[in-house]
């Protein structure tokens, strides 16, 4: 068993670190508001650190799961980052969100100073990280990915290495642009069957075992329906996620009209009010407009 430190307790991260414990390792959790590291500790018998670097030192792996770009920088530099408490034997797992751009300025600060970072981000949802199914898309060096890896089982059903640093987050970018229509599409054929008198449950039944079925339709279309949206993946964060996707795609030479417009679509949830409801609220929107 190893020594494993877990920096961000939000909706991902606070199961995510619960199964570490769960797996039997020494996990020490540190979160910006230590409150909530305190509740961790004291419910799964682990300690805490005050700071990034108080709760990173003497660990063997150093897993995050925090918000955006600028919240990993915070995290990781600094005198009391991450950084500062690791030492060269440490492997470093990035497990937000963030841009390839971040990614690649952590991994040549961790050369510098002789980290491993591997950058891991995941899909499955509040759910998958509470049931510990989490599908973990990763690059990075062979040798730190393999080190990693039983790590990563504790939460992860699915995890593979695509290829070197960045590598993870360019294969996450991929996973929202395929979602980001669907979700779209999905919002307008319910929309529709509501607007023409249809029983969404029934026309679901009957259609999602054929060739218009999805994940999305067969995990949210319920609630959909039923206008509630607190699945845990919020607006906010695929703004940001699309963004990244946009940028990059400027980059490298890739077209991407659906995603850009569906972000637009996503910006009109937020202006509803929505930036705290999960992604399937896109069909608040169809439903604000008539
Ligand atoms: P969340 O519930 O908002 O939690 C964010 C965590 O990051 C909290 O622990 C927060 O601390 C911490 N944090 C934010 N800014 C920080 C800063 N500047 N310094 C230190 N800590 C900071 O978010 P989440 O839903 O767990 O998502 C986390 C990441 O996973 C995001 O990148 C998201 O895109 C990605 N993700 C989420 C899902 C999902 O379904 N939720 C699925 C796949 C991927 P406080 O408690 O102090 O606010």
């Amino acid at each position: 068993m190893a020594k494993v430190a877990f920096l961000g307790l939000g909706v991902m991260g606070y199961p995510m670190a619960g199964h570490l414990a769960k797996a039997g390792h020494e996990v020490r959790v540190f979160n910006r508001t230590t409150v909530k590291a305190e509740a961790w500790a004291e419910a799964h018998g682990g300690g805490f650190g005050a700071t990034p670097k108080e709760a990173v030192e003497g660990a063997d792996f150093v897993m995050c799961c925090v918000g955006n770009d600028d919240d990993l920088r915070q995290v990781c530099l600094g005198e009391d980052g991450a950084y500062a408490g690791m030492s060269s034997d440490t492997i470093f797992v990035d497990h937000t969100t963030v841009s390839a751009k971040v990614t690649a300025e952590l991994y040549a600060e961790g050369q510098a100073k002789g980290i491993s970072f591997v950058d891991a981000p995941v899909s499955g949802g509040q759910a998958g990280a509470e049931n510990g199914v989490l599908s973990i898309m990763c690059g990075g060096a062979h040798a730190s990915y393999d080190a990693a890896e039983p790590i990563m089982q504790a939460y992860g059903r699915s995890i593979k290495r695509l290829g070197e640093s960045g590598a993870g987050q360019l294969t996450k970018m991929v996973n929202q642009i395929c979602i980001a229509g669907v979700v779209q599409g999905l919002s307008e054929g319910l929309h529709f069957a509501e607007k023409a008198g249809l029983d969404g449950r029934a026309v679901v039944d009957v259609i999602a075992g054929g060739a218009a079925g999805s994940w999305q339709m067969s995990n949210r279309y319920e609630t959909m329906i039923d206008d509630e949206f607190d699945h845990g993946f919020a607006v906010d964060w695929m703004r940001k996620d699309l963004g990244i996707c946009l940028d990059t795609a400027d980059e490298v030479g890739a077209s991407l009209p659906l995603t850009a417009l569906v972000d637009q679509f996503y910006k009109d949830v937020q202006k509803l009010g929505g930036s705290r409801w999960d992604t399937s609220s896109l069909i608040k929107r169809l439903r604000a407009m008539g």
